[in-house]
């Protein structure tokens, strides 16, 4: 298993920030993520330092040529799951790997997309969950379907194969867009997968039923929301970070109620834009230097 003292996840702004700190700091720094937003077409007329307007592509290139002249070092990859180490620390697993690490920054951006089901809302807590980890078992032995199209749903749904055999994955009517790696994993546990919308929930008190756009009227206990990539409020839920209105709850060290784990940037709400992040990354990283020194050396 890869090891790592501080596991920043996501490389906007907060996290490429962060990574400049720990990095020049001497700390062992790993930074996961692909693609951030801000390297998409906008362009950049309010940060610092740019007197004529920037791409944001362009600052996030810089940021990550800064990031890696101090030794830090970065993948294209996406966290799927975190989990307390056996022996202090955190597990990571990724789309290709599980990491070890002594602290996290979270900097993954907004959150959760609204899963498109109708009726969602009447079921939450009553059949509709958003972490296997805490509900999981719950649904022993009971019909369960995650709903998502990527690795983090493939994940969740290996994951809830430990508590019942009955697994289904729905995507919602995207097209599946899981790993071939985990295909293989979800065909050996023999997890099916169905590419239908979910027209609507059936039950009077607690789920009972889904219905779907294609095969029509299918029992089921529980759905499990996994779309897209894992974001931070997933990784709240199964840690038991505290949060408020959707954001990850930090102090003004962005530590969070976790030891080890820190926050920054857009995931822990306020003001959404660059210089709030790099300002955030840059005193979590503060943070979890400290954090090291004193607790993983
Ligand atoms: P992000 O930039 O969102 O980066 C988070 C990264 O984490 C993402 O790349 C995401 O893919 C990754 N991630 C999430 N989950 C995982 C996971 N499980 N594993 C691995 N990686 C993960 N701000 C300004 O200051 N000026 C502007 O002009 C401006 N214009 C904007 C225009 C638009 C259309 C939008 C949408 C935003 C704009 N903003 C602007 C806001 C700015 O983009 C954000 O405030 C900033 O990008 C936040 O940085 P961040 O690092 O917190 O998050």
């Amino acid at each position: 298993m890869d090891k790592t003292e501080v596991l920043i996840i996501g490389q906007g702004p907060a996290g490429l920030s962060a990574a400049i700190y720990t990095g020049r700091a001497g700390i062992k720094t790993e930074i996961l993520g692909c693609n951030p937003k801000v390297a998409g077409d906008y362009d950049i007329d309010n940060y610092f330092g740019f007197p004529e307007t920037v791409s944001g592509k362009e600052l996030l290139d810089l940021g990550l040529k800064q990031a890696l002249r101090f030794g830090t070092h970065t993948e294209c990859d996406r966290v799927v799951s975190i989990h307390y180490g056996e022996s202090g620390g955190f597990t990571v697993k990724t789309e290709t790997k599980e990491i070890e690490t002594c602290s996290i920054i979270l900097s993954t951006g907004l959150s959760r997309k609204k899963a498109p089901i109708p009726g969602l809302e009447k079921f939450e807590g009553k059949g509709i969950s958003y972490c296997v980890s805490c509900d999981g078992f719950f649904f022993k032995n009971k019909k369960v379907v995650v709903a998502g199209e990527g690795n983090y749903a493939a994940n969740q749904a290996l994951e809830l194969h430990e508590y019942t055999n009955d697994v289904t994955i729905c995507t919602l009517g995207k097209k599946t867009a899981i790993s071939q790696e985990f295909m293989d994993r979800l065909d050996i546990h023999g997890i099916k997968i169905i590419e239908d919308s979910i027209l609507n929930l059936e039950g009077d008190d607690n789920l009972s039923g889904i219905v779907y756009s294609g095969i029509g009227a299918a029992p089921a206990d529980g759905i499990f929301i996994a779309l897209g990539e894992a974001s931070s409020l997933d990784f709240a839920a199964s840690l038991g970070l505290f949060t408020k209105d959707g954001f990850i709850t930090v102090d003004r060290d962005m530590k969070t109620n976790i030891p080890g784990i820190f926050a920054a940037g857009d995931c822990t709400g306020g003001f959404l834009q660059i210089s709030k992040a790099v300002g955030e990354g840059a005193v979590a990283a503060k943070s979890a230097i400290d954090f090291i020194r004193e607790t993983c050396r």
